[in-house]
């Protein structure tokens, strides 16, 4: 269990207090220019008729890449593209059986989405080699930097496109799977990016994990917490996993709302809210104990064919979606709804029908890192604290591939996924030193 406070304890909101401000100027403020210019070209490249648009394995992801590159080597970086077609940037071409950390995120977008959502990270690892570079500094332990492609769903229905393809876990029916605009193929797609599609059909690892001493990613917050703590960077404690069904179905009966009485009834509705509510008390309850749980019913309605005010409702259909840092959460949740199920249906004589549950694991990252990445924090005159991702990243399957690895948040205003998504530059530098710190004094 890690140190994060728990957020949101308690049946109803409760705000917490908000750090100070930060006396000290982040450390790499130098860089403030060259990320500014980064981001603007980037954004400059992918507009859309709102926001950007970078499609996976597609053009405007192309054009990030080709960006991207070009600014290496200008900085006299060393570039090439992987078998996955991600792009990775050095300070000098390493030796294949070197061991090395790896920096990373993704620079596609979903369609009309915001300009921070991944290519924060790869700007941010950009800027750390090309301190470097500059500097003449060279690490103990040499820093890699990866774009990833495809990271988004948005295009394919599939995520992690192009860090499964390298970690060798791309299915078959995902590389068959359709881009929503042209109905081409991601295979299609892949090898348009020069990607080595045979290899990835056959489900070949493409990189050699146990030579990564550690995976980081740098990401803009989606939530709201960071703004709401005054937390200009954080170090995240783990990718929460999911348990969703797209469908949970009450199923009572029918009748007139004056005519039948409360003994006789078999109300879908009433049934439904007590089960909400039972769901909301076993949430602030895991919560009370220190556990980490976020849980919606993002859908639920009665057949608008049939519901009228004066009729008791004989069928409520709803969404239900858990998200925790921890497999014994999900768990405990999942049966915690079949079991309240099974007594509302004893109680208010209806029943419950589910889809198949989809689930997601979650994501432990690595204590170590985030120990070292607070100490950066601290270094940097930042608060410290730590908090859990609530939507998935890439660095996800590298933690989940048993590499070790650490996240680290920028504040952002408007979540993610739209072009409203704000990021300040003075938030990314300090980010980006952050960073800096860790990777640099990971070789010490
Ligand atoms: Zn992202």
């Amino acid at each position: 269990m890690m140190n994060a406070p728990a957020h949101g304890m308690g049946t109803g909101p409760r705000s917490m207090a908000p750090h100070p401000v930060p006396q000290t100027d982040p450390s790499l403020a130098h860089l403030t220019g060259d990320a500014a210019r980064l981001f603007k070209e980037l954004e400059d490249l992918s507009k859309d008729k709102s926001g950007v648009s970078r499609a996976s394995y597609g053009p405007g992801e192309c054009r990030a890449f080709d960006m991207i590159e070009e600014f290496a080597r200008s900085e006299g970086l060393h570039t090439s593209r992987d078998a996955a077609a991600n792009l990775v940037i050095e300070l000098e071409e390493s030796a294949h059986d070197q061991e090395y950390i790896l920096v990373g995120s993704h620079l596609d977008s979903v369609p009309q989405g915001g300009n921070y959502d991944g290519a924060a990270g790869v700007i941010a690892g950009l800027l750390c080699l090309v301190e470097m570079k500059r500097t003449g500094f060279k690490p103990e332990i040499p820093v890699r930097v990866i774009a990833l492609r495809g990271e988004e769903s948005a295009w394919f229905g599939a995520c992690y496109l192009g860090s499964k393809a390298l970690l060798g876990k791309l299915d078959e029916s995902e590389q068959e799977l359709t881009q929503r605009d042209d109905g081409r193929t991601l295979r299609e797609h892949m090898a348009d990016c020069g990607a080595e599609v045979s290899r990835i059909a056959a489900r070949e690892k493409l990189i050699d994990t146990s030579r990564i001493k550690a995976f980081f990613e740098l990401h803009i917050e989606q939530g709201p917490v960071m703004i709401a703590r005054n937390l200009p960077v954080a170090a995240v404690t783990g990718i929460r996993g999911n348990i969703r069904h797209r469908r949970i179905s009450c199923i009572g009966e029918a009748g007139h709302s004056g005519a039948v009485p409360r003994w006789l009834r078999h109300d879908a509705v009433f049934a439904t809210s007590e089960l909400i509510t039972r769901i909301d008390d076993h949430w602030t309850t895991i919560l009370q104990h220190g556990g980490d749980l976020v849980a919606t019913c993002g859908i639920l309605s009665t057949d608008p064919q049939h519901h009228a005010m004066s009729r008791i409702p004989g069928e409520v259909t709803l969404s239900f979606e858990a998200r925790s840092q921890y497999e014994h959460t999900l768990a405990a949740i999942e049966a915690l709804l079949h079991s309240e199920c099974a007594t509302i249906t004893y109680e208010r004589k209806v029943k419950f029908e589910f889809d198949r549950p989809v689930k997601t694991p979650p994501a432990v990252l690595d204590e170590n890192l985030i120990e070292r990445i607070n100490n950066a924090c601290m270094e940097e005159g930042l608060p410290v604290e730590a908090i859990p991702s609530g939507a998935g990243h890439d660095a996800s399957l590298f933690a989940n591939a048993g590499v070790p690895t650490g996240m680290i948040f920028v504040r952002n205003r408007n979540g993610s996924h739209n072009p409203e998504e704000d990021m300040e530059m003075d938030d990314f530098i300090r980010g980006i030193s952050v960073l800096y710190r860790t990777i640099t004094e990971f070789n010490l």
